[in-house]
């Protein structure tokens, strides 16, 4: 007999499944709009402070029901994951990477005084989850299920503490291509009145109230017609994120003449993406060899601006989850365009199209890659 004073870590053994009576009717592919339909179900787990970790649960997809006085309305304790699920060509589930959100959840969560997790026992529960609701999932390319693990704080108090209860949900939505009809470069307007994050801050962490705050900009971006902002900081003006992705350049260097790839180093202030640094680790593998430098270093706005006024400018390019890649055309600066390098009537740099070719060919399983794990 237990003391019953033990606390659990999560034990996917202990899952309960109930299936839904009303399963929902499957939309047309293209008309899947990005995180507005979801699947049948959810998979949710109750963290107590003095339990630990309680059984899990599959149950029809279904609202929440909170206390006003709960501490995530209040002072947002909330962080939460982006992934996906694709299926390969004979029809199985594969997750790219999991292991490496989990870990960031754990981080994020830790920061916010939530409750850790054993991330393999919740990669093993979300296969489960993915597998029963997997006819949401079109077996085409491009088409996948983005799963969004999310962890709130749910003490019922006003007093800010660390909460003695939290949830776990796992909620998921089909999504189709994010560019259809292939590449659109996008332009970007620099920010250089806001800032994302800053040394020692949170900008490392996948808290919704990171989020919240990069509206406005982005808003003010978008009314003078660009497509996204670019998060600048600190008065050297260092490239740090775009939007929500990570940022690459290519550019030929000025002493050298060697061809470098660059991106900012995770020094805290730059989410930690797991595009970011499969790109990095693909371009050390194949690109290295063939002559390319790849850097993890502060660069400037300036050294960019310069890149293009010499000629050295190759491209630019964003990473993350939802696009893979995202290629930039042009970058608005203190009342300048820095052309980011595409030629007249290309969407894309070479760069860009093949770190999307080797990525997606690992997650839909054309490739065999310990990235891709199967369900
Ligand atoms: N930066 C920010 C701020 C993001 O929200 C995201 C999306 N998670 C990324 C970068 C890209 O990260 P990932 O490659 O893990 O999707």
């Amino acid at each position: 007999a237990s003391s019953g004073a033990k606390i659990q870590d999560i034990d996917p053994t202990k899952l309960s499944i109930t299936k839904t009576t009303t399963p929902k009717s499957l939309l047309p592919p293209e008309e899947l709009i990005f995180g507005r339909n979801f699947t049948d179900h959810m998979l949710s787990l109750e963290w107590t402070a003095s339990q630990g970790w309680l059984p899990a649960r599959i149950t029809p997809y279904q609202n929440l029901s909170l206390d006003p006085a709960t501490c995530v309305f209040h002072y947002a304790f909330e962080c939460f994951e982006g992934m996906k699920a694709y299926k390969d060509k004979s029809g199985h589930i594969r997750l790219f990477r999991p292991d490496k959100n989990m870990a960031r959840l754990n981080k994020s969560s830790a920061r916010i005084a939530l409750p850790t997790f054993d991330g393999d026992a919740l990669i093993d529960l979300i296969g489960k989850f993915v597998k029963l609701d997997e006819r949401f999932i079109p077996q085409a390319r491009g088409y996948s299920l983005y799963l969004r693990p999310t962890m709130i704080g749910t003490q019922r108090t006003l007093g800010v503490g660390p909460p003695a209860s939290a949830l776990l949900f796992v909620i998921a939505s089909p999504v189709g291509p994010y560019y259809p009809t292939g590449f659109k470069a996008v332009s970007l307007e620099a920010t250089d009145y806001a800032v994302r994050a800053w040394p020692g801050g949170v900008g490392d962490k996948k808290l919704g109230a990171n989020y919240a705050p990069c509206i406005v900009p982005q808003m003010q971006a978008a009314s003078r017609g660009f497509h996204q902002n670019l998060w600048l900081f600190g008065e050297e003006e260092y490239v740090t994120e775009v939007g929500t992705m990570n940022l690459f350049a290519a550019v030929k260097n000025k002493e050298t003449g060697q061809n470098e790839l660059l991106t900012a180093p995770l020094d805290g202030t730059i989410l930690e993406g797991v595009t970011r640094d499969s790109i990095l680790g693909l371009a050390r593998e194949r690109l290295e060899p063939q002559g390319w430098k790849i850097t993890e270093r502060k660069f400037t706005m300036k050294e960019l601006a310069d890149a293009a006024d010499e000629g050295r400018m190759i491209e630019v390019f964003g990473a993350g989850t939802a696009a893979v890649v995202s290629p930039v055309r042009k970058i608005s600066w203190r009342n300048r365009m820095v052309e980011c390098g595409l030629e007249e009537g290309k969407e894309a740099g070479a760069i860009a199209q093949q770190m999307k070719d080797w990525i997606e060919g690992i997650q839909y399983g054309d490739e065999d890659h310990t990235w891709s794990h199967k369900v």
